[in-house]
């Protein structure tokens, strides 16, 4: 089976490897030809936006896939008419504007921080009256907190102006003081058969992404919940393949922020961390295949290498680290890898953190 896939940065990457024992080929489309994908996977140079190219690249795999979200939805739709594409449409329609996102959560009844659309100045400034303070977001196209700006008082209207002109417009969000972060991973396959990983605890910094711990630091009923709202999107959104929806905890309960119908960086400690990996199960659902199990082997987390390469050696010295390299240039604040510590015990972990916190730049 040849699975296409749109994108080839580093979750085409993990996909490719993941697919290599399955027989399941891997092949990735992809604008620059030296991308993290390229050193695993045939990559088709070209751009996922241009219609023909998407055509030509289609008509070699037989399932289609994306680990890339802002795609052109025309040109995919007809592409999909002859190459199945999972997930479908509708999901990656909604994923790719907040204020849609944002919609689809409200007519599920999934619970999220108060949201309102900007388009312009005057709405912005009532956004704000409305809000208090608010986190001000692009609709489309942000991603490691790029195009976002805090709004706490008049002094931080200019830099949210700025944003304006961004296509889409804007989202202004209501700022949650949150106890905590966490997200909430799935898969379902072509059977309409769902599967969840364990929650994990996210700490993010600047808007990136920093560490992913399961199980996430809330009770087992909200942990529940979260599963609960996950199926209801998948089911809602006929989702074949992973689903990502991240949340905050706020006084005991959950407000979604965003979702990725994607395999998700808060997954990545599944590759060591579960019996099926996200980058496995994301393959065996868009090919057709029965998912796998999704419970954790003993105790995990996973740390992001941002912007700057660690000692490989030192990192690979902690008993239990897992080094996952990118082969991607350094660039502040670019994800260049990372780090998935296991351990037996919770209290073992721990202290292989701590060692490797020690040894990272
Ligand atoms: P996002 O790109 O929406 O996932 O935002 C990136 C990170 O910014 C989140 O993981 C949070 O740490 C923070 N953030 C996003 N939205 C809000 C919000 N409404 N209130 C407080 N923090 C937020």
């Amino acid at each position: 089976v040849r699975v296409g896939v749109l994108g080839g940065g580093q979750l085409g990457r993990m996909l490719a490897l993941a697919g290599v024992p399955l027989g399941i080929e891997v092949r990735c489309l992809e604008r620059t030809p030296d991308a993290p994908a390229a050193a695993v996977a045939p990559l088709t140079v070209g751009d996922p936006g241009d219609p023909e190219v998407l055509a030509a690249f289609a008509a070699g795999v037989d399932v289609l896939t994306y680990e890339i979200e802002g795609l052109p939805e025309p040109a995919l739709a007809q592409v999909a008419a002859s190459t199945p594409l999972r997930p479908g449409l509708p999901s990656l329609h909604a994923a790719s504007d907040r204020w849609l996102e944002k919609q689809l959560f409200a007519g599920l009844g999934i619970p999220a921080a108060r949201t309102l659309p900007v388009s312009d100045r005057t709405g912005l400034a009532a956004a704000v009256r409305e809000l208090g303070p608010c986190l001000v977001k692009t609709r489309r196209g942000g991603y490691d907190g790029r195009g976002q700006v805090a709004v706490r008082g008049e002094a931080d209207l200019p830099a949210a102006v700025e944003l304006l002109p961004a296509p889409g417009g804007l989202v202004a969000e209501e700022l949650l003081a949150f106890d905590a972060e966490v997200s909430v991973l799935g898969a379902r396959g072509l059977d309409g058969a769902v599967a969840t990983w364990p929650l994990p605890g996210n700490v993010h910094r600047d808007g990136i992404l920093r560490t992913s711990r399961p199980p996430a630091p809330v009770p087992a009923r909200v942990a529940a919940q979260a599963t609960t709202y996950l199926t209801q999107l998948l089911t809602a959104l006929d989702h074949v393949g992973v689903l990502a929806l991240e949340l905050f905890v706020v006084g005991g309960r959950l407000l979604a922020n965003e979702m990725a119908p994607r395999v998700h960086n808060s997954g990545h400690w599944t590759i060591e961390g579960a019996e099926t990996s996200q980058f496995e199960q994301h393959l065996r659902a868009v090919t057709g295949l029965p998912l796998g199990c999704p419970a954790a082997r003993g105790s995990v987390a996973m740390v992001n290498l941002i912007g700057t390469a660690p000692d490989a050696a030192a990192v690979l010295a902690v008993p239990g680290a897992h080094l996952h390299l990118y082969g991607k240039e350094p660039r502040p604040g670019r994800k260049l890898g990372h780090v998935t510590v296991t351990a037996a015990d919770e209290a073992t972990l721990s202290a292989r953190l701590a060692a490797l916190a020690t040894v990272l730049p």
